[in-house]
């Protein structure tokens, strides 16, 4: 048994997940597998994956428990799905439900203990401070491949994760310069809302014109390299403070000191 199918059963092991995990990851090992050997059929390598895990826009969503419509099984399949097609970077937007979504924190330790990959999660406004249990989760995921994401205003509520040592930083991403031009982001990142609804990224959450299709119905790959569908965002869309905050390719290039978006 190799290290990482090693690695699977423990994390299933030790969550008591289900059988049907197990088969989901062969489908989506298998699945990438397929889509490796297919090589220049898919369009472009996904390096990030967006994940709306409560509700289908910012302003809360979903159901009247604040529930989200994708089981855990399935976020993890979607999980599977994405590392499958190379993402290595996940950012899971949480809002202020973090503390009624305790599935975040599984998705979050899947991703970076069966796929390696590492994990921001983002949270503002009555989310914050995080309870006990939240920081015990957090405490829980591996530092070195963990990140806390917040807008500035609420940068002052999360001493507890600094001194934890996860590195915390400004999600605030709105450029005056980025509303000129168009976004080319979205061709690197699958971004997922609550009911399992793909959008071209989290500015146009919830829209049904940049609405891709659903990863319970399509092949995360199908959906990417399908070129009639909406893969960027056109120049002089408004963009609303916090839409694009935390986005995760934007997220990269401002840490790495780069311009916005374009
Ligand atoms: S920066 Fe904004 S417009 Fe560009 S991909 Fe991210 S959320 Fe979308």
């Amino acid at each position: 048994m190799s290290e990482g199918e090693d690695k699977r059963e423990s994390v299933e092991e030790s969550r008591g997940l289900s059988g049907r995990v197990a088969r989901a990851l062969q489908e989506a090992a298998s699945s990438g597998a397929r889509v490796a050997e297919r090589g220049g059929s898919r369009s472009e390598p996904i390096h990030y994956l967006w994940l709306h895990v409560c509700g289908e826009g910012l302003s809360g969503g979903g159901d009247k428990q604040g529930k989200t419509g994708l089981s855990l099984d399935e976020w993890l399949n979607v999980v599977d799905e994405a590392a499958a097609l190379g993402a290595r970077s996940v950012i899971v937007s949480a809002g202020e439900q973090l503390d009624t979504h305790a599935e975040i924190w599984n998705i979050c330790q899947w991703a970076q203990d069966v796929h390696g990959m590492s994990v921001g999660v983002y949270v503002y406004g009555k989310g914050l401070p995080l309870s006990p249990n939240d920081l015990r989760a957090l405490e829980g995921l591996d530092a070195g491949k963990t990140r806390l994401f917040v807008d500035g205003a609420d940068l002052g509520e999360v001493q507890a994760v600094v001194d934890m040592g996860v590195p915390v930083y400004n999600a605030d991403a709105i450029q005056s310069a980025d509303e000129r031009r168009p976004c080319q982001l979205p061709h690197s990142m699958t971004c997922v809302g609550s009911e399992g609804n793909l959008y071209t990224c989290g500015l146009v959450l919830g829209e049904e014109n940049y609405r891709l299709g659903n990863v319970c119905e399509k092949r995360l790959d199908l959906i990417m390299s399908d070129r009639s569908l909406p893969h960027e965002i056109p120049q002089g869309i408004h963009r609303e403070p916090r839409r694009c905050n935390a986005c995760p390719p934007l997220m990269e290039r401002l840490l790495r000191g780069e311009a916005g978006c374009g």
